[in-house]
């Protein structure tokens, strides 16, 4: 590796944002708006009109802005950009985009390869190279592909591929990581399953990852905006020591886990990162856990039960549930399942009254009612199940050695507690598992809505009109996931910040939600945040 290119590497952070425009206007006009946070930029020429007209104002941009960083890439129609020129073209629009003084140029592989050894040799005494490749389709021959890279002299290698299975993340590490030591590399994959490569590709040696402006202004499939990868995943900090977690299931990109549990490593300066899997098969996802590695897993729908048949040990909620929502891979790849969701069903209740002797009302029979029938019972809780199908909740209450109850005999008994573990209520939904004229015969002290989303429920509502102390959804979720962060972490989780992020969080999607839009986050005001750590 050359002086210049080791000076220019030490200057490059770790988030390249691509700007787009339609002329050079607004090309430099969203540049300029993003230098303050941003020091390396991709000016993509290929979306310009004409490209040409627009280099004069780059030229004045960077010479008001020498602490920028700009690669200018024209890439070809045929190479899956919009330029429609020809190689020849490209080329010379590069070499005019030097001039005008971008430290960089992005050449395709396939372009290189049409050009002459002596044309690509003019183009490197003017200009760094970063020589790319990009498989649309996914991610295969790695390593054949860089031997043809190779070939080609260039100060940075540019791979990326698209990832249809989660595995194929795990062939871009270990290729960035077989050969970090060797080349100036940028690797990651396209595409949904691909996202976790954009944070840990830096971890397995990618000089940096690409990051769009905004939402919306996405120059790849899958791409994230550089502000969530500062913000959310502190990609600044992200080495090879940064052990790391994630969410598991189908679908999962609506999850709050990873805002949750990243801000909590950050509040604890816990060298670690979290992010989200999208698992279409748990093999996939076991390959994946094992192959990254990654050290824990939050798991959710629909794999708490199938994972369970593939942990070495568990913990007792998990064997009597039948359920794992927290994985922990020791050093020698086995597999220990927890179930936090019973605490995190418990806890809440527990800060708030005895649960040894208090009667409980579960409404609903699935996975979330199984973690509190079990867990309640566990603390010496009487607890009885009201459920849509009879047979389901007959059938829990066996296992559990609790009692079920009709909806028509709710009024004969005394509950201290009642628990909503049904989807009724959830999103825009105004349904409800309990009528107001029941909330008011029931005159039960405590009713807790597993339900989350939104943050008030209309079985919230009727039940704070009935008298009742209401206990949100938040609250497991944040508990679980507290219990989670300590299993993992051995440190006492930051269980407030856990809880304003949530609610910051639902309060945005829900505001956005209303406002029928996706740049609004005025919920951001209204969530309290919590007293500064001493
Ligand atoms: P699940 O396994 O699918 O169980 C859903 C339960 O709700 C079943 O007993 C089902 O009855 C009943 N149900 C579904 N639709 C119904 C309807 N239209 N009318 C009456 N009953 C209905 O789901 P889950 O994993 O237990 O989750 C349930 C809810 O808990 C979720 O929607 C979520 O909001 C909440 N949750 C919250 C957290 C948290 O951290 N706060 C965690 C997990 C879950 P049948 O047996 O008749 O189908």
């Amino acid at each position: 590796m050359s002086y210049g290119v080791r000076l220019m590497r030490a200057r490059i952070p770790k988030v390249c944002v691509a700007v787009t425009g339609n002329d050079g206007v607004e090309l430099v006009q969203k540049a300029e708006a993003l230098v303050r946070d941003d020091r390396l930029l991709e000016f993509r020429l290929d979306y310009l009109k004409n490209p040409a007209s627009a280099l004069p104002r780059i030229k004045r941009f960077l010479d008001f802005h020498p602490e920028v960083v700009v690669i200018a890439t024209c890439r070809r129609a045929v190479n899956g950009g919009k330029f429609r020129g020809s190689a020849a073209s490209e080329l010379d629009l590069l070499m005019k985009a030097a001039a005008a003084g971008c430290q960089l140029v992005d050449v395709e592989l396939e372009t290189a390869e049409s050009l002459k050894t002596a044309e690509m040799d003019k183009l490197r005494q003017c200009v760094a190279v970063l020589l790319s490749y990009h498989d649309f389709k996914g991610t295969k021959k790695l390593d054949e592909t860089f031997a043809r890279m190779k070939a080609i002299p260039a100060e940075f290698y540019k791979v990326v591929t698209t990832a249809t299975s989660l595995h194929d993340n795990v062939l871009m590490m270990k290729f960035l990581q077989t050969n970090r030591d060797q080349y100036s590399l940028i690797g990651l994959c396209m595409g949904e399953q691909g996202i976790i490569s954009r944070v840990l590709g830096v971890r397995a040696g990618s000089v940096f990852t690409f990051g769009s402006s905004g939402v919306g202004e996405e120059t790849a499939p899958g791409q994230v905006t550089a502000r969530e990868l500062r913000e959310t995943y502190r990609i600044d900090m992200v080495d090879a020591a940064t052990k790391v977690y994630g969410v598991a299931g189908d679908p999962v990109s609506h999850s709050l886990s990873p805002v949750m549990m990243n801000s909590a490593f950050r509040r604890e300066n816990v060298n670690a990162v979290y992010v989200a899997l999208h698992a279409k098969k748990l093999t996939d996802l076991l390959a994946c856990v094992q192959g990254i590695p990654i050290h824990g897993l939050s798991v959710t729908m629909p794999y708490k039960q199938d994972i369970v048949s593939e942990l070495d040990n568990s913990d007792q909620p998990t064997q009597k549930t039948g359920a794992c929502n927290t994985v922990v891979r020791a050093q020698d790849g086995r597999l220990y399942g927890f179930n936090t969701d019973v605490y995190g069903v418990v806890a809440p209740l527990e800060q708030r009254m005895n649960l040894q002797g208090a009667s409980v009302l579960v409404l609903g029979a699935g996975g979330a009612a199984r973690a509190a029938v079990f867990g309640l019972k566990a603390r010496g809780a009487e607890v009885y199940i009201l459920n849509r199908t009879a047979a389901t909740a007959q059938k829990l209450a066996r296992q559990a050695q609790a009692k079920t109850v009709k909806r028509t005999d709710l009024k004969k008994q005394h509950f201290d507690a009642i628990i909503n573990a049904t989807p009724l209520g959830m999103g825009t939904s105004k349904q409800s598992p309990l009528e107001e004229k029941e909330l008011k015969e029931l005159k039960a002290k405590y009713l807790f809505d597993l339900v989350y989303n939104p943050l008030e429920t209309r079985l919230m509502k009727m039940a704070q009109a009935a008298g009742m102390q209401v206990i949100s959804g938040v609250e497991m979720f944040v508990q679980q996931g507290a219990h989670q962060f300590e299993i993992w972490t051995g440190k006492p989780a930051p269980v407030a910040e856990m809880q304003y992020v949530v609610n910051r969080e639902l309060q945005t999607r829900q505001a956005q939600e209303s406002a029928g839009s996706n740049g609004s986050s005025s919920g951001k005001a209204a969530a309290k945040k919590p007293a500064k750590k001493k």
